[in-house]
C-alpha cells in the first residue's frame, strides 16, 4: 500500500501534470465540469473492489448491503430531482445509457430519427459506424439553413416520411432550447415513442433554469458529468410502463457489474445538484454563455468574418461560426489553446471543410462557472476570446496568456489538492 508516487511515479506525474493544466487554463469544453472534491472522494474509494451484478436488494453477489444504500439513494435522489416516475443509475457512460434505451425500447432493424450528427446530433443517434447506425434503420432531421434552428414542422415532416419507431430529441451542439411538448406531439401522430437524451443540458434542468423533458418523454437519458458536474457516466429516467425493459437492457442488457464508486459519487452529485448553490451557478453558467455570444455578436469581431450561430444561446454553450473568417475551427482552437483556453472546433451545419478541420468553435461555461465565474469575469473570458479570434494569426497571444493567468490565479481550483 506504497503512495503512487512511489508504485508508478510516472502516472503520478500525469496526474499532478493535469492537475496543473485544469489549474493554469481556462476549461471552455462545453461538455466539461470540475466534480466537488466530495465526489473525488466517493469515486476513489473502495467502493471500486465490489461486484454488485443486479439491483438493489436483488444482487448475483454477496456482501451488497453497503453498496445497496449507495444505488438507492442515487436513485432516490435522481427521481426526486428529476420528478421521474422509473430512475436507472448504472449505465457506466453517456453512450451506453443510450445503447440500453434503444435496447429495451426497439429491436435490430426498427426504425429511429434523431438530429443529424453534422447539425449537432451526438453519435449515439444514428451515426454510420456507431451501433446506433450499424443496428438501427437510421432517418434524421436537420436545422433549418437560414435561422440554424430546429424547425418543429421539419421535424414533423421527417417523421412521417420515415415512420420511426423512436424519435430522438437531444444534442451535442445545439444552442437553443427544444420544444418538447412538439416532440411528443408528432411522436403520437407517427405511432414513436419519444427519447429525449439531455445529456447536455440536464444541469440546467435540475435547476429549474430549462425546460423538463422529462414529462414528455417515454425515456430520458443523460450524462452525470456534463451541466452537472458530477462523475464520468450516464443514468437514465423512464416512465414505469418501460422500467423492466431498461433495467434489463442496462443488466443484463449492455453491462455487467455496476462501477459502485461512481454509483456512490453519482449520488453525491445529485444531491449537490438539488442545492441553492447549485441552482446560483446553473444561472451564472447561462449569463457566461450569453455574455460570451453577446459580446462575438459585437461589430469588430463579425466584421473578421466570425459569427455566432442562431444568433445568441439559452443554454450553456455558444456555437461560433468561422465560415467567413480566415481562421478554421482548428487554428481558431489552437489559437485559443495556445492562449490558455480550452475549446473543441466543432463542425457548423453545412460546414465546407472536413470534420477533422471544422468551421466552428463548441464555447462552454460551465466548468469556469463551477471555478467561480461570473459576469466580470466572463466579460473578460469573452474579450479575450473575441480578440483572439479577431486578430487571427497575427494575435499577441502572450498578452492574451497574461490576461487567462491573471483570471486563473484570482479562482484557484481545488486549492486543498
Ligand atoms: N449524449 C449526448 C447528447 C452527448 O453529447 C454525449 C457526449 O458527448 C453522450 C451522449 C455520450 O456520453 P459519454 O461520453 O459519457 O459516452
Amino acid at each position: 500500500n506504497a503512495p503512487l508516487a512511489q508504485v508508478d511515479p510516472e502516472i503520478a506525474a500525469v496526474l499532478d501534470g493535469e492537475l496543473a493544466r485544469q489549474r493554469d487554463t481556462l476549461e471552455m469544453i462545453a461538455s466539461e465540469n470540475f466534480v466537488p472534491t466530495a465526489v473525488l472522494e466517493a469515486q476513489g474509494s473502495v467502493l471500486t473492489n465490489k461486484y454488485a451484478e443486479g439491483y438493489p436488494g436483488k444482487r448475483y453477489y454477496g456482501g451488497c448491503e453497503q453498496v445497496d444504500i449507495a444505488e438507492n439513494l442515487a436513485k432516490d435522489r435522481a427521481r426526486t430531482l428529476f420528478g421521474a416516475e422509473h430512475v436507472n443509475v448504472q449505465p457506466h457512460s453517456g453512450a451506453q445509457a443510450n445503447a440500453a434505451v434503444l435496447h429495451a425500447l426497439i429491436r435490430p432493424g426498427d426504425k429511429i430519427l434523431g438530429l443529424e450528427l453534422a447539425h449537432g446530433g451526438h453519435l449515439t443517434h444514428g451515426m454510420k459506424i456507431n451501433f446506433s447506425g450499424r443496428l438501427y434503420d437510421v432517418g434524421a432531421y436537420g436545422v433549418d439553413p437560414t435561422t440554424y434552428r430546429i424547425d418543429m414542422d421539419a421535424v414533423r415532416k421527417a417523421a412521417l416520411e420515415h415512420r420511426p419507431d423512436v424519435i430522438i430529441a437531444g444534442w451535442s451542439a445545439y444552442p437553443r432550447q427544444l420544444d418538447f411538448a412538439a416532440f411528443r406531439e408528432i411522436a403520437d401522430e407517427v405511432g414513436a415513442k419519444l427519447w429525449t437524451d439531455m445529456a447536455h443540458f440536464a444541469g440546467l434542468v435540475a435547476a429549474g433554469l430549462h425546460p423538463s423533458p422529462v414529462p414528455h418523454s417515454d425515456v430520458t437519458s443523460s450524462t452525470v458529468h456534463k451541466t452537472i458536474g458530477g462523475p464520468r457516466s450516464g443514468f437514465i429516467l423512464a416512465r414505469e410502463e418501460y422500467a423492466k425493459k431498461i433495467d434489463s437492457a442496462v443488466f443484463p442488457g449492455q453491462q455487467g457489474g455496476p462501477l459502485m464508486h461512481v454509483i456512490a459519487a453519482k449520488a453525491v452529485a445529485f444531491k449537490v445538484a438539488a442545492s441553492d448553490g447549485f441552482k446560483e451557478r446553473q444561472q451564472r453558467t447561462l449569463d457566461g454563455a450569453r455574455i460570451i455570444a453577446d459580446r462575438l455578436n459585437q461589430a469588430d469581431v463579425a466584421g473578421a468574418g466570425v459569427s455566432v450561430l442562431t444568433g445568441g444561446t439559452d443554454v450553456h454553450l455558444t456555437l461560433v461560426d468561422l465560415r467567413d473568417s480566415p481562421l478554421d475551427g482548428q487554428q481558431a482552437e489552437d489559437l485559443l489553446h495556445d492562449a490558455g483556453i480550452t475549446v473543441n472546433r466543432n463542425a457548423v451545419p453545412f460546414d465546407p471543410r472536413p470534420p477533422r478541420v471544422t468551421s466552428g468553435l463548441r464555447i462552454g461555461t460551465p466548468a469556469l462557472a463551477t471555478r467561480g465565474f461570473g459576469d466580470t469575469e466572463f466579460t473578460e473570458v469573452a474579450d479575450i476570446i473575441a480578440t483572439a479570434l479577431k486578430a487571427g494569426a497575427s494575435a499577441d497571444v502572450d498578452a492574451l496568456s497574461a490576461r487567462v493567468a491573471k483570471l486563473t490565479a484570482e479562482f484557484p481550483l481545488y486549492p486543498n489538492l
